[in-house]
């Protein structure tokens, strides 16, 4: 079955606007998914530790038949196609993948939450995700215009194209 899924795309190491826009391309050319649509890119502020550089941020919609579980093993063999190295928690990386969304699946699986148990709590998610379906209601947390992040939207820059 064709699913839609919502992926949070970071990087703040080597490059960080290269890095997110290869990801975006080869989300396209993983197996048995579409690349359908991708955001603007944001600078945001890092999450955590703050003795690292600004992270590069945006969201890509894609259409895929992998199943969740599937899909986050194909995401985290990319993030280490980029050679991402996990230091320490929140800390600086090349690539990080967060699938965000899966239709409307609720999942408490221990390597996999859906939605992403921080999406709501997150402009640099949240405002990317708004800019690609400005109507759409996650499951448990309703309309993506609605959620918390709004607050804290104003620090995120958005990069021109
Ligand atoms: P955060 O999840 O707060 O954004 P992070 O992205 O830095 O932090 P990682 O080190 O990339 O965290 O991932 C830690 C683990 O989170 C992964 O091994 C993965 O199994 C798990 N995980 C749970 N839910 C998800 C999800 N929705 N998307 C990606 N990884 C998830
Ligand atoms: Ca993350
Ligand atoms: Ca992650």
């Amino acid at each position: 079955m064709l699913s839609h899924a919502y992926i949070g795309l970071g990087s703040n190491l080597d490059d960080p606007l290269d890095h997110v826009t290869r990801a975006l391309r080869e989300l396209d050319r993983l197996p048995l998914t579409r690349l359908a649509a991708s955001s603007s890119c944001y600078a945001s502020r890092p999450v955590g530790p703050q003795d690292q550089p600004d992270f590069i941020n945006a969201v890509a919609h894609v259409e895929t038949r992998l199943s969740p579980l599937s899909l986050l093993d194909q995401l985290q063999a990319l993030e280490q196609r980029h050679a991402r190295v996990r230091a320490r928690h929140w800390g600086p990386r090349t690539l990080d993948l967060d699938l965000l969304l899966y239709d409307d699946r609720c999942l408490h699986h221990p390597r996999l939450r859906l939605p992403h148990p921080e999406l709501g709590k997150r402009a640099f998610v949240v405002v990317p995700l708004h800019e690609l379906a400005p109507r759409l209601a996650l499951p448990g947390l309703g309309p993506v215009a609605g959620l918390p992040a709004w607050r804290s939207a104003g620090d995120l820059r958005a990069l021109l194209p």
